[in-house]
């Protein structure tokens, strides 16, 4: 019995590839999932959120707005300001979240609560959601948080201006199921396939999935590289003849 278990287990482990994304997102809809933002679901019976906190790479929530715009369906994706990963008031940032908007995805605020005291949550929220609009030059109207304490996540916390992902009707009255820290905690495969819920709420982080399989470990290698491939460039681009100090190849691993 355990082993038979076990083996369901497996078969159903969804891999963190981008084949793996668009099966599920064909899955939502043979499921008649309608695809809805947090302010149009109302309008439908069976409805799914797709959700995405970009907590690390931009550039790495592409192939998903690309995927959804070949499966005609919307997303939404949260990104952050207080972050030493990026900075989306630089201009490849701004070209990769024009990309993703071109592609249909929507932009929200991520919010990461740990630079406010606990009664500023809510300021914090408004000052944020300000700042990222003078920005983009677009209305935010969504905040989901980022690594939220337990407060955070049971405040309910209601802004006039801007949605609020983890209030209690996204939260309990969605069926909410989320890859965090790179791990299915619910078999989300078998919660579509069944049909059962008529409300899903589903968060992805894009920064796990490749185009084949790979370990945490292997990923997040690949990511520090990158990354200093990044920082060589930025260099580059502010150091005039930057090779006259250091050339590329003089870099290990880039
Ligand atoms: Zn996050």
């Amino acid at each position: 019995m355990f082993l038979a278990s076990a083996e369901t287990e497996l078969r159903y482990k969804m891999e963190f590839t981008y084949s793996a994304y668009k099966k599920l997102l064909e899955l939502l809809q043979n499921s008649g999932y309608k695809d809805v933002l947090y302010d149009t679901w109302g309008n439908y019976g069976k409805t799914v959120i797709l959700r995405h906190d970009v907590d690390l790479s931009i550039k790495m929530a592409i192939p998903f707005s690309k995927i959804e715009k070949e499966m005609g369906m919307e997303a939404i994706y949260f990104f952050l300001l207080n972050t030493d990963f990026y900075n989306i008031a630089s201009d490849s940032s701004r070209k990769l979240i024009d990309k993703i908007c071109r592609n249909g995805g929507k932009i929200g605020l991520h919010f990461d609560e740990a630079a406010y005291g606990k009664q500023d949550v809510t300021e914090g929220i408004l000052k944020e959601k300000a700042a990222m609009e003078s920005i983009l030059g677009m209305p935010i109207t969504y905040v989901s948080m980022h690594r939220p304490s337990k407060e955070t996540l049971e405040a309910d916390y209601q802004i006039e201006g801007i949605i609020n992902s983890y209030s209690r009707t996204f939260f309990h009255e969605f069926k909410y199921i989320s890859d965090s820290r790179r791990k299915w905690h619910e078999n989300v495969e078998e919660i579509v396939g069944s049909g059962k819920e008529d409300r899903l709420h589903i968060l992805t982080h894009a920064f796990w999935y490749r185009e084949s399989e790979e370990e945490a470990s292997k990923a997040l290698k690949e990511f520090i590289t990158s990354y200093k491939k990044q920082v060589y460039f930025s260099l580059y681009n502010n150091i005039r003849d930057l090779n006259e100090f250091l050339k590329a190849e003089e870099v290990e691993d880039l």
